[in-house]
């Protein structure tokens, strides 16, 4: 143990690496800011602070990919869901805990270990030597983010989430949606056919703006907006501002031909574009949104070909630090232009505090075995840690990156099991009973005593 491992931030990323890393025998520094500097949502100046919700979502290891990764996390020896599990509160198939102490025996457990000091501070500054990882999450101190976007360039770092709603391309209407690229603009065929179209009629436009304006909204917290653009108005601003405004914008029907009728010119036309390698997931473009989730889900079941949508995740607009990863971070998790350092947790572009905790847990190792002087293979696809890190890591479309949240639409698809929702018990069976297998498979490899 000759070398130490600094993290920035103490959150679920952070605090899951510590853990993570002070297990494999490695000496870990937490620097963490609170309680000296705060944030808009954190109250207390504990580690593993839960700044919303007190849910970790669904705790079915069977038909659920997050709860996959709460499965995962559990055989990794895993921080987090050790402490959640011990501060469990009763919330049906979900797993809730009771906030407060959860975070004081995060904090509890790492201050006791022997391997972890914790240094209460902010970092300003990018480090230029030894071994970091930053895990400080979507509310990044602004000095810090400055001196991120100075290294990574200021376009590749978001300072916001304008999040289109990604829908499932299995629970699609075909019959009804087709696939053309404007003005069928493209060198080769799959460019032509880029974009999934929905075609609407002149009642059902009008009958989608009404809803749009009506829809229950979120507002922004309290000192979340500085520094809220402009370019990149929620669709329901937009219906606001003139009912014709989306017609001229992301819905205008122009350069496309409905195959189902092609006679008649659509009035309007819902756009959708493929989110990842697989083609499994598609997203609404340009339909960010502040709509609350229950009247997303309503208002855009009324877009022809889409009755039946399922979403992998919801719309949203909100303060958000997050790197361009595909881009950035090699396969292990560190800047290609500085590999001394990881990133961690919710600013590497997952979503949510069990995704954040997953990403700092494989941070963590990682970092342990390049510390020793080994190369630790990041886990398969096939698996939700694996499935997180490969998105984020290249499998999404660098262009159009946004925040994820773990899905099976992440995951390569189980050959020979039937499609569509009659066989979804069995198909999300069999992508966590495969993801069990290879999850073990890869840990024992992991844990190996070095
Ligand atoms: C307002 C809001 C509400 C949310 N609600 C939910 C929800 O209900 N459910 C959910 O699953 N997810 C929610 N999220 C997302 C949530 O933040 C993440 O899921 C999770 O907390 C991210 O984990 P993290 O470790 O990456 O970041 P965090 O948990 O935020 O941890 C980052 C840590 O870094 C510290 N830090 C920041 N900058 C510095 C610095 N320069 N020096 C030292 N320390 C620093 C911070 O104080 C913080 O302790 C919400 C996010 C926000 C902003």
């Amino acid at each position: 143990m000759t070398q130490e491992l600094h993290i920035i931030g103490g959150g679920m990323a952070g605090s899951e690496a510590a853990w993570q890393a002070a297990n494999a025998g490695i000496s870990v520094v937490v620097h963490e800011m609170r309680p000296a500097v705060g944030t808009f949502a954190h109250q207390t100046g504990l580690l593993g602070e839960m700044v919303c919700s007190n849910s970790f979502r669904s705790d079915d290891h069977e038909q659920n990919a997050v709860g996959l990764l709460h499965w995962e996390m559990r055989e990794a020896g895993g921080l987090i869901m050790r402490t959640a599990d011990k501060h469990r509160l009763p919330a049906g198939g979900a797993l809730a805990v009771d906030r407060e102490p959860f975070a004081q025996s995060v904090t509890d457990a790492l201050m006791a270990h022997p391997n972890v000091r914790v240094e209460y501070g902010e970092i300003r500054a990018l480090p230029r030597d030894g071994h970091w990882i930053i895990a400080t999450g979507p509310l990044t101190s602004s000095a810090l983010g400055e001196a991120i976007a100075a290294e990574t360039g200021a376009e590749a770092l978001a300072f916001f989430d304008a999040i289109a709603p990604i829908v499932y391309h299995d629970s699609i209407d075909m019959s009804k949606a087709w696939m053309q690229s404007r003005y069928d603009k493209g060198e080769t065929e799959e460019e032509r056919t880029a974009y999934l179209n929905c075609p609407m009629d002149k009642v059902q436009y009008e009958a989608f703006i009404d809803a749009l304006i009506a829809a229950d909204k979120t507002e922004f917290h309290e000192g979340e907006t500085a520094g809220y653009f402009d370019g990149c108005l929620p669709i329901e601003v937009m219906a606001e501002r003139g009912r014709e405004t989306l017609r001229f914008g992301p819905m205008k029907p122009v350069g496309l031909t409905n195959p189902h009728q092609p006679d008649v010119k659509p009035y309007a036309v819902v756009q959708l574009r493929r989110d990842n390698k697989l083609g499994t997931l598609y997203n609404i473009v340009g339909f960010q949104t502040k709509m609350k989730y229950g009247a997303q889900a309503d208002v855009f079941k009324c877009i022809p070909g889409l009755e039946e949508a399922r979403f992998a995740r919801l719309g949203g607009i909100h303060r958000n630090t997050f790197l361009n990863a595909p881009t950035l971070l090699d396969g292990q998790m560190r800047l290609r232009s500085q590999p001394n350092i990881r990133f961690a947790g919710q600013i590497t572009g997952v979503e949510g505090y069990v995704e954040s905790a997953a990403m700092g847990m494989l941070a963590g190792q990682l970092a342990a075995a390049e510390i020793r002087g080994e190369r630790l293979e990041t886990p398969p696809d096939t698996t939700a840690t694996g499935a997180l890190i490969t998105h984020i890591s290249g499998g999404a479309e660098a262009k159009t990156f946004q925040p994820m949240n773990v899905n099976f639409g992440l995951f390569p698809p189980v050959e020979g099991l039937k499609g569509g929702r009659r066989g979804r018990k069995d198909r999300y069976k069999a992508y966590t009973d495969r993801g069990k297998g290879d999850w073990k498979a890869w840990l024992s490899g992991a844990m190996a005593p070095a």
